[in-house]
């Protein structure tokens, strides 16, 4: 479960997130879409705290953080690394470049977050990194160097990486879109899969179909604002604002 209230985040004097609130079920699935420089990928490093909001809260299943100043103008305090690290295994992020560490073989890439972050041991972590390639279809792949991969193969080693850590939800930043059109559907399939077996999740895509026909909520963001939220189908299929219907209207 995902509960973001109040959330305010400038850089310098640039406001980028006003006032953000939403909320995902657990085992819901959210679409972010909006134009570039709306704020999406900010919201998303929130979620997982790569971003400290200015003001707000910020909820991820049991883990809760509150940010700014509370009701009595008293300063929250920044939280201590301790407990960002905490919260941050909770959320597997999968972004745009799929940031595999490049000296390690597939299953070590895997295997790293458990070990050095969880500090589990070798032998279970490599079977649960060998049933995660399995899942993503790449078992055959995990002693070779992820420079051997195509760009599909590389995001879904990065998925199975982020699912090492047992995240509570996962977060995509347009997982396909440094991707050979080719390559996307076998990306989008693994995606499909966790949806399918329950996992909380935000996606932030351009694949509208996809993220009509997968996500149950869409949330449209322009200008750091949400614009429109609904069920996936009616927000992407018959927009209410104006706006949605401008920016929709590039995708048909
Ligand atoms: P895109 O679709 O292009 O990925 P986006 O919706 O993800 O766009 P963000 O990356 O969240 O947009 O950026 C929102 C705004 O915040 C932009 O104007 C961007 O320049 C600004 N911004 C983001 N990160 C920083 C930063 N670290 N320092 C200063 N400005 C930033
Ligand atoms: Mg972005």
């Amino acid at each position: 479960m995902i509960e973001v209230a109040h959330v305010r985040k400038s850089f310098g004097t640039v406001s980028v997130l006003k006032d953000i609130s939403l909320s995902v079920p657990k085992g819901g699935v959210l679409s972010l879409i909006g134009p570039s420089g709306s704020g999406k990928s900010t919201l998303l490093r929130c979620l997982n705290l790569l971003t400290i909001p200015d003001e707000g809260t910020i909820r991820i299943g049991t883990h809760a953080m509150r940010f700014g100043r509370d009701p009595q103008g008293k300063d929250h305090r920044m939280p201590r690394d301790k407990d960002l690290a905490a919260f941050r295994a909770t959320v597997g992020m999968v972004f745009q470049n799929f940031n595999l560490f490049p000296h390690m073989s597939v299953i070590r890439n895997v295997m790293e977050g458990p070990v050095t972050v969880l500090g589990k041991g070798r032998d279970e972590t490599r079977e649960l990194a060998l049933r995660l390639l399995d899942k993503v279809g790449l078992r055959e792949k995990a002693e070779v160097s992820p420079d051997r991969l195509s760009g599909g193969q590389k995001q879904r080693v990065a998925i199975a990486r982020a699912l090492a850590m047992k995240p509570e939800v996962m977060l995509f930043d347009e997982a396909t879109s440094a991707l050979d059109p080719e390559l996307v559907g076998e990306v989008l399939q693994v995606v499909r899969q966790l949806a399918s077996e329950g996992m909380t999740m935000v996606l932030v895509t351009h694949e509208i179909a996809f993220a009509r026909d997968v996500a149950d909520t869409c949330v449209f963001m322009r200008d750091g604002f949400v614009v429109e939220e609904g069920p996936a189908r009616q927000v992407i299929e018959d927009p209410r604002e104006a706006a949605t219907k401008a920016f929709l209207s590039h995708f048909h």
